[in-house]
């Protein structure tokens, strides 16, 4: 995993690498995560330190975490892109496809969790094809390439734009520790 985060970190595969401070690559725990997040990409905050939900997207997060009976340091959280897109647009398909292909995929390998956690749109259609998020989130998916289980769920930046989305995310969190539990 420090191999990849270095390959992460020196990334100049897309055009991302020329605005960025730092590249993301991921953080939490790398031994044994049984439910990994993926966000859509590095914001502001997230480019000065090099470290993924950071900002105050990243705090509502740890707080829903925490009431969803789950800590910071338990799971891993990463992005789809690595690196912070020019004033936070979404990024652009051959962007997703460059880094997810060399660094997304190659994480869930290495980290092989239990429930993959999406947050946003971004992350939801990347793994599933899916675009709308009303119709999906809290349901219980597959990721396309893995086959891992799937959970989509709102971005936690979302909440800040319409507060009625703060008890959906909740919600669909609290199922993670049912889900990740049952086989074991
Ligand atoms: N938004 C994301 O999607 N990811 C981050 O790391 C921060 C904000």
């Amino acid at each position: 995993m420090k191999k990849l985060d270095k390959e992460i970190e020196n990334c100049r595969l897309c055009r991302l690498c020329e605005s960025r401070t730092h590249a993301v690559p991921g953080s939490g725990n790398v031994e044994n995560p049984l439910v990994i997040f993926v966000g859509e990409g590095p914001g502001k905050n997230e480019d000065l330190q090099g470290k993924p939900f950071v900002g105050s997207g990243g705090k509502l997060l740890d707080q829903l975490l925490k009431n969803a009976g789950l800590e910071r340091d338990q799971v891993y959280i990463t992005n789809i892109v690595k690196c912070r897109p020019p004033k936070n647009r979404r990024p652009k398909p051959d962007e997703v496809e460059t880094c997810t292909s060399h660094y997304l995929e190659k994480q869930i390998e290495i980290l092989k969790p239990r429930l993959i956690c999406t947050l946003g749109a971004t992350a939801l259609e990347y793994f599933t094809g899916e675009k709308k998020m009303g119709p999906n989130h809290g349901k219980l998916l597959k990721a396309k390439k893995s086959g891992i289980p799937l959970l989509p769920t709102y971005h936690p930046a979302s909440v800040f734009r319409n507060g009625s989305f703060r008890a959906l995310l909740q919600n669909d969190l609290k199922k993670i520790p049912e889900i990740i539990s049952k086989d074991e």
